[in-house]
């Protein structure tokens, strides 16, 4: 049976280990950037979800630079590492959405930083352009880097409920285009969306896995009360999953992804004073060994049940 270290699927801990030989920190920065889904580009409204931090409620301070964030960043998770080596991770809002020279010089100065290994840029994938996507097929060349597209779905339906403001094709289109510049992907899904089945869940899963990206990063549906959909979740509420049955899909989302893609996270990260529903989600540690001791009751792994199957 496949693990990876004391876990039975391919952690994000496990991968860097394994590349940089120790442990390695994410710096969330923010690198001053808006969304072309909020600013009125592609809609003023915005991903469903989406929260005024632009899904990026711990990355540092937009009004330092980078330079100086990173050093904010390090020094408030030193009590937690008091040493190590970073991912400069550009977290909130659209990281590519701005002139290439201004990407390039933003970038850069991350990388130039002390102890920072690699770079991770969150985007949507109609914001890389070729200029853009050759930009970073540069930096690939010579440096550690990832780059993350929310998908959330392959269903249109639940995509226009998110207002995602994208279709399947466009996020087809760009996750080929970086991994021709062999850029690692990694694709952000979200289990619990209102009027999806854990079959519809599984499909989008399944898809994701037959893409040949490096990673994904599943979220739970959480509702956070500065988003639209806590609006929309108070005047039209809707089942949320509760944690076992969470524990049950994120198991079998595991046993069907293929065991080489980077699990880069298994639950949601919402801010505690931000969070309407559900509770039980910030109990991270309760999900976790959920998670781990589910996937023991069934003696299963990430893999286990994977198909290789055409996405046409
Ligand atoms: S793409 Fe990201 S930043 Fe833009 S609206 Fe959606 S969640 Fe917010």
């Amino acid at each position: 049976m496949l693990r990876w270290n004391d876990k039975r699927y391919h952690t994000l801990d496990y991968e860097m280990k394994k590349t940089f030989g120790q442990k390695i920190i994410k710096l969330s920065l923010d690198g001053g950037f808006t969304c072309p889904n909020r600013d009125g580009q592609i809609s003023d409204k915005g991903c469903i979800f989406c929260s005024e931090m632009g899904t990026g409620e711990f990355a540092g301070n937009r009004n330092c630079d980078i330079t100086q964030q990173i050093a904010q960043q390090k020094q408030l998770l030193s009590t937690k590492w008091p040493t190590g080596k970073y991912i400069a991770y550009f977290q909130n809002f659209t990281n590519t959405y701005a002139p290439v020279d201004k990407l390039k010089e933003l970038y850069l100065e991350a990388l130039s930083a002390t102890d920072i290994v690699g770079l991770a840029l969150a985007t949507r994938p109609d914001c890389l352009p070729p200029e853009v996507i050759d930009l970073l097929g540069k930096i690939a060349e010579n440096n550690y880097l990832w780059v993350e597209l929310g998908l959330q779905t392959r269903h249109e339906r639940s995509a226009n409920f998110i207002r995602r403001g994208y279709n399947l094709e466009c996020f087809i289109d760009a996750t080929d285009r970086l991994k021709e510049k062999n850029i690692k992907v990694v694709v952000h899904l979200i289990l619990g969306l209102p009027g999806e089945s854990i079959d519809e869940m599984l499909e989008t899963v399944r898809f994701v896995g037959n893409l040949g990206v490096w990673g994904v990063k599943l979220h739970l549906l959480h509702i956070l009360k500065d988003t639209d959909l806590y609006k929309y979740y108070r005047l039209n509420p809707f089942p949320l999953l509760s944690r076992d049955q969470y524990i049950n899909l994120v198991c079998n989302t595991l046993e069907i992804l293929p065991s080489s893609v980077v699990v880069h996270r298994v639950t949601g990260d919402g801010a505690k004073h931000l969070l309407e529903a559900p509770k039980w989600s910030l109990d991270k540690l309760r999900v976790l060994s959920g998670i781990d001791k589910e996937l023991a009751r069934r003696d299963s792994y990430q893999g286990s049940r994977y198909q290789k199957t055409s996405i046409k």
